[in-house]
Formats: C-alpha cells, sequence, structure tokens
C-alpha cells in the first residue's frame, strides 16, 4: 500500500522518533505548527478515526495511554491539544489516522 506513514512504521522513510512501542509509533511533525508538535500513528493501517472498529480500537486505547507519557517526557505540564482530521472536509492530508499532539504555548480557543 502507497501509504506515507506506513513506510515511516517501516522504516522505508525516516522520521524523528520519540516514542515506540509494539502497536504504537510517535514522531515529529515534519513542519511542526506549535513548539512541540509530534504525531502518535497506530503501527497498523487505519485510514482515520473513522474507521475505528471493535476489531481495531486497541490501538486507539494504546494511542491515548502513551500520549500523557509523550507529554510529560516533552514537558507539556501547561496543557496541550490532541487532534485529529478526518477526511476532506476535516482536513486531513495523510490517510493513516494520526493524533496531533500540540503543545510548548498557549493554544487559540477558536478551532475552526
Ligand atoms: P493531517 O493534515 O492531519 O493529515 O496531518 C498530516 C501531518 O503529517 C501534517 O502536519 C504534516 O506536516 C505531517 N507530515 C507529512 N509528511 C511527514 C513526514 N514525512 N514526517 C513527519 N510528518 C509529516
Amino acid at each position: 500500500m502507497d501509504c506515507l506513514f506506513c513506510k515511516i512504521v517501516s522504516g522505508d522513510i525516516p522520521s524523528t522518533k520519540v516514542y515506540e512501542d509494539d502497536m504504537v509509533l510517535a514522531f515529529r511533525d515534519i513542519a511542526p505548527q506549535a513548539p512541540v508538535h509530534v504525531l502518535v500513528i497506530p503501527k497498523i493501517h487505519i485510514d482515520s478515526a473513522q474507521d475505528v472498529t471493535f476489531e481495531n480500537s486497541d490501538y486507539v486505547k494504546r494511542i491515548f495511554e502513551v500520549i500523557p507519557k509523550i507529554a510529560d517526557s516533552e514537558g507539556l505540564e501547561n496543557g496541550y491539544r490532541v487532534i485529529t482530521n478526518i477526511g476532506h472536509d476535516g482536513a486531513q492530508s495523510v490517510h493513516h489516522m494520526h493524533f496531533h499532539i500540540l503543545g510548548g504555548k498557549a493554544m487559540l480557543e477558536r478551532m475552526a
């Protein structure tokens, strides 16, 4: 499958890893929109959060277990934002589910 983030999981495309386990990989966004901008992805291909099912939701569980650990290691004690974009209207550009961790500054109140 021609998926950018699957290639990052396989190591065919390099990334700056900040966390990895058997189910999840986290790496720095190549075009950061905040002082801390990390992407957390499942190691299996799931198109988007719209495609989460009873069969694959353990990956989402694991992602939300590791997000606080990453936030701690990135020094985000004042808080941060977690975003997942879905489909065209959600402005999703990479169609492998990912959760943005954005922090290191106060976020704007408006989200859209
Ligand atoms: P989204 O627009 O929600 O699909 O987010 C995709 C994100 O992937 C964007 O913030 C991009 O900057 C980021 N991105 C694209 N290519 C890479 C890459 N090779 N390594 C790290 N981040 C990337």
